[in-house]
């Protein structure tokens, strides 16, 4: 169904276009320019100095952390690393930017020509190029009384400003708002891997702009593009694009023209709002920052630096999927967290088969994380307890039925699941001799089932290891059982 209630017919006869912008602050100690604190918070204008506040005479020097953080990162999206790069002043005023210039990288910057793949509509993948990455410090923030137009009074807190930050150009290879979505997913999935951010949103520490535009299918330029600011998560972010795609579309079909301009995102009505013109090419003035020296970032310095760079999501996933004979499905939740993963490869390592490991976290302890609204960090089964299960499953000393029984004990009094092995342990009945008479009882009592059995439908052994379970109430030792049932219905 269209937002705006323009017919599907009149939607696919035009091609969205779109391209991100995405700033992410670095997790540096302190600022890009100067010795300030780089924290989030605090009270307003206490993280400040005069070379962030742009006194006059005070100078910068650049963070050597937020140089190798900047590469790091630019490695893992596939960029080239340009050994000479330059700073240069982005001129204009804004009331929380007191130097009145952004530092910034302009036909210079430290890296350029990436790419990354994100899955397109048949799941395939799609190679999405990015233009450049470029290093550049954050702007202090306004803080406003009152909403909208009913401002009544704007405060000013610099604490952020000079915050090292990078900005990730991509090329206008988007084409949907779920590819916009899917690439921002991979991008901070890339970046929280490197841990040069922690790209938590809701703190800015990773924002994006978009930049839309529709042609008629088949055109052979791109149409007028309009950005869309101020989207805090990728769900609204996708929901922005799509309203935009059809707003212009919309224009267009009516005889309109759409307009160069900035956008803003109004979560609450669901649509874009025009914000500022941008019918004039801006005029930042940029000229190379008298400030700093050019910056050489070396063969050698680039090499000590990429030491640092940790396998990355999609290796990881192709590595964990031929080395623990996982699905994809299953890699990639796996791996939707490096401590995620490095605990999943810990108990995998440990146990007996890396196949169980999986499937309890995967089936058993993520379906009781979601239903108690845990975090996996939260789970009261450490990766010693998913080990010693799966040894117990493995070795038939456990039925899978006793073992969601034991799981459902950890989370009902958050213990970990040897303690509650040791206290539950189920009374199993490994007396052969017992069992034996079990298996009989229910052989008799299905000829017909037995009759399949001999017929050569051998899976039908299974409903007898069923039955048995459910007459001994889950405590006949799977082992033993599947064993018993087998040499009685050969026989
Ligand atoms: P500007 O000069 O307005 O900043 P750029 O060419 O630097 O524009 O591109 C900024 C972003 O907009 C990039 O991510 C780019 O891929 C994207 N972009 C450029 N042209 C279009 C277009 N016609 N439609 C959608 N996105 C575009
Ligand atoms: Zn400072
Ligand atoms: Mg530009």
């Amino acid at each position: 169904m269209s937002i705006t209630g323009i017919s599907p017919e009149v939607l696919a006869k035009y091609q969205p276009v779109i391209g991100l912008e995405v700033h992410v602050q670095l997790l540096t100690a302190s600022k890009a320019f100067c010795g300030c604190v780089n924290k989030y918070g605090g009270d307003p204008n206490t993280h400040v100095c005069p070379t962030c506040l742009g006194l006059p005479g005070a100078l910068p020097v650049l963070n050597r952390q937020a140089v190798e953080f900047a590469v790091l990162a630019a490695k893992a999206i596939n960029c080239e690393i340009r050994e000479t790069s330059v700073f240069s002043r982005k001129n204009y005023f804004y009331p929380d930017s007191p130097k009145g210039y952004q530092i910034s990288q302009f036909d210079k910057p430290i890296a350029e020509n990436g790419f990354l793949y994100v899955p397109d509509a048949s799941g395939a993948p799609k190679k999405i190029g990015i233009t450049r990455l470029h290093m550049e410090e954050d702007a202090g923030k306004s803080v406003h009384d009152g909403f909208a137009d009913s401002v009544t009074r704007t405060y000013i807190d610099l604490n952020r400003c000079g915050t090292p930050l990078v900005e990730i150009v991509s090329e206008p290879d988007l084409r949907t708002a779920d590819e916009v979505f899917e690439y921002l997913t991979k991008l901070k999935e890339i970046l929280l891997y490197t841990g040069v951010s922690d790209c938590n949103m809701e703190e800015g520490s990773l924002r994006c702009d978009a930049n839309v535009s529709v042609m008629l299918k088949g055109a052979k330029e791109f149409g007028t593009k309009a950005e869309v600011k101020n989207v805090n998560s990728f769900r609204y972010i996708r929901s922005a694009v799509e309203y935009e795609i059809e707003r212009q579309i919309g224009v267009i079909e009516e005889g309109g023209r759409v307009t160069q301009e900035s956008r803003l995102w109004n979560n609450a009505e669901g649509r874009t709002y025009s914000m500022r013109s941008k019918e004039q090419a801006h005029d930042y003035r940029y000229f190379p920052e008298p400030d700093l020296p050019v910056l050489v970032v070396g063969a050698a310095w680039q090499e000590e630096i990429l030491k640092a760079l940790p396998e990355l999501p999609e290796a990881r996933r192709a590595r964990m999927i031929a080395e623990y004979d996982l699905n994809q499905q299953d890699a990639m939740t796996l791996t939707a967290t490096q401590t995620f993963a490095d605990q999943f490869e810990f108990a995998a390592k440990k146990a007996k088969s890396p196949k169980r490991v999986a499937n309890i976290i995967l089936s058993e302890l993520t379906s009781r994380l979601n239903l108690a609204e845990l975090t996996q960090e939260q789970s009261p089964v450490s990766m010693e307890g998913v080990v010693l299960a799966a040894d117990l499953l493995e070795s038939g000393d456990l039925s899978s039925k006793m073992l969601k029984q034991l799981l459902d004990s950890c989370f009902a009094t958050m213990e970990d699941f040897p303690a509650v092995y040791e206290r539950e342990k189920p009374q199993q009945i490994s007396d052969t001799s017992v069992i034996e008479k079990m298996v009989d009882e229910v052989i008799a009592a299905n000829p017909k089932q037995v009759e399949q059995f001999k017929g050569g439908k051998r899976t039908v052994a299974a409903f007898f290891v069923g039955q048995v379970m459910k007459a001994s109430k889950g405590q006949a030792n799977p082992a033993l059982l599947n064993e018993l049932v087998v040499k009685k219905l050969d026989a």
